[in-house]
């Protein structure tokens, strides 16, 4: 059909990169586009009854795994990829299917990074998603060009972000190892190549949350930029938030029940991603300081570095004597060992405050819940997404991390329990300051949500997307 627009999406396998194109294949399916989901075999298992459903409520969308060769192995599908999972075996099938299919756009994570040129030789419109939002994107860039952590004496002298329309004060410890390693300091092209020669990019994000970063990137650094967050609210039934990303290790009933029976805002939800590992070091001191501050929490417990399989650090050496009986018998808290129903969670009214390790998606699915944060960064641009939180939206406290890991390598010292205590405190203690972040982030999630309802600047940007898409076929025809 001439006005039927196809897109194909093709997700990098890893929590924080395939979970939200999922979500955005399944929301540009909502606006009515025949939305294809391109996939390494068994790659779709971990969404595709959310899909299924998808399907049955009528909407234009369908998985389509790639053939490989014979004798090549996929990637890892269970979410152990990291940004450096090779997914080149792909190469040669998405090249077939994009000849034999033409779709109007594919829509891809810049982690296959090999795609561009394969893509482009083969002239379907390529869009790339990287997973980020705009005020980390922007304040890198300006990092890049102006340099101004080559301009303090220690790690850790503070130094100003400069051309930021807020006050932003960081250390070189908290800096990505790129940008100190990176020298010459002048702007990476405007940001990655292939990104320059797409038709654009998809964020993940809306313009009510960083409304001056959204323009300073569009504007600075980006070709064509449709912002179309937050995208986790495209999960609306209980089954797609209690199954996204992989089965949950607890089921959902026992979770809503424990949540039920407590006060609403009373809990904090305590995650750390799919990637990071923290040391036992780390855990205990967490455990120590949730148990300190009296406060009820869900802890989920991700990964675990351990710094030899035969050395200190097994998987039950990280809580304090006696402290899961404890928690039994107060009913204080619970321990999810795996993966959590984290949007389930986030969502119920008994949750009222959230420790993250402000990975975006994690960040945007706080913010759509309208809870305030304790900030716990490690990695990636998680520290430019806590500055975000905690100085331009003042919906978070800090807990202290001063050190950037790469997800690789073994951790630096660990936050000590009391700044876990006092944090924790700050955010769930319900004084004058607590309140003022709890009314900030209510009204944040507020307009998360009217950014994806018809009308809203999200969905008028993903209907943008669209148009524009309708408007080459037109020219093409
Ligand atoms: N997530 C989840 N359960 C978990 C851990 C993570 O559902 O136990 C989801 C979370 O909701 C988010 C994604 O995994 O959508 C993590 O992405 P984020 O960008 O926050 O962090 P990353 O894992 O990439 O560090």
């Amino acid at each position: 059909m001439a006005d039927e627009v196809e897109m194909f999406f093709f997700p990098f396998m890893g929590g924080g990169h395939q979970i939200p194109m999922i979500d955005i294949a399944r929301l540009f399916a909502s606006h009515g586009v025949k939305s294809t989901i391109v996939v390494a075999p068994n790659n779709a298992l971990s969404f595709q009854r959310s899909i299924v459903r998808d399907q049955d409520s009528g909407r234009p969308i369908s998985i389509q795994p790639l053939d490989l060769p014979p004798g090549s192995k996929p990637p890892n599908s269970d979410m152990s990829a990291t940004p450096f999972t090779d997914t080149s075996m792909l190469q040669e099938p998405l090249r077939l299917l994009l000849i034999a299919r033409q779709p109007d756009c594919i829509v891809v994570d810049m982690f296959h990074r090999w795609s561009a040129d394969v893509i482009d030789a083969v002239g379907v419109p390529r869009i790339v998603f990287n997973g980020n939002g705009c005020f980390s994107r922007y304040a890198q860039q300006l990092i890049r060009i102006y340099e101004p952590h080559e301009k303090v004496q220690s790690e850790y002298e503070p130094f100003e972000i400069p051309g930021l329309p807020d006050r932003i004060v960081m250390t070189r410890s908290q800096l990505p190892h790129f940008h100190k390693s990176q020298g010459g300091g002048k702007p990476r092209g405007r940001m990655w190549n292939s990104e320059d020669r797409s038709l654009g990019v998809v964020i993940n994000s809306f313009i009510d949350l960083e409304p001056a970063y959204v323009e300073g990137f569009k504007k600075e650094m980006a070709k064509k930029a449709w912002v179309v967050g937050p995208v986790s609210l495209c999960n609306r039934n209980v089954e797609d938030k209690a199954e996204r990303g992989q089965q949950a290790a607890i089921d959902e009933q026992s979770c809503l029940s424990w949540l039920n029976a407590k006060e609403t805002n009373s809990v904090l939800y305590v995650s750390f991603g799919s990637l990071a590992r923290l040391t036992p070091k780390q855990l205990l001191e967490i455990a120590y300081g949730l148990e300190a501050s009296s406060c009820s929490f869900i802890w989920a417990v991700g990964k675990i570095f351990k710094p030899s399989e035969n050395g200190e650090g097994g998987r039950e050496d990280w809580l304090p004597s006696g402290f899961e009986e404890r928690l039994k018998e107060s009913r204080k808290g619970l321990i999810i060992k795996g993966w959590a129903p984290q949007l389930l969670i986030l969502e119920h009214p008994s949750v009222g405050g959230y420790m993250t390790h402000c990975g975006w998606n994690s960040t945007l699915e706080g913010v759509s819940a309208g809870v305030p944060m304790v900030t716990f960064p490690h990695s990636a641009e998680q520290f430019f997404n806590e500055k975000l939180i905690t100085d331009v939206l003042r919906i978070g406290v800090q807990v202290g991390s001063m050190e950037w890991t790469s997800w690789n390598a073994e951790p630096g010292p660990p936050v000590g329990r009391e700044k876990v205590e006092a944090a924790v405190r700050k955010v769930m203690d319900g004084g004058e300051e607590a309140a003022e972040m709890r009314r900030k982030a209510k009204d944040l999630g507020e307009k998360a949500k009217r950014a994806v309802e018809q009308g809203g600047s999200s969905y008028e940007d993903a209907e943008a997307l669209i148009q524009e898409l309708k408007s080459r076929k037109k020219v093409q025809l």
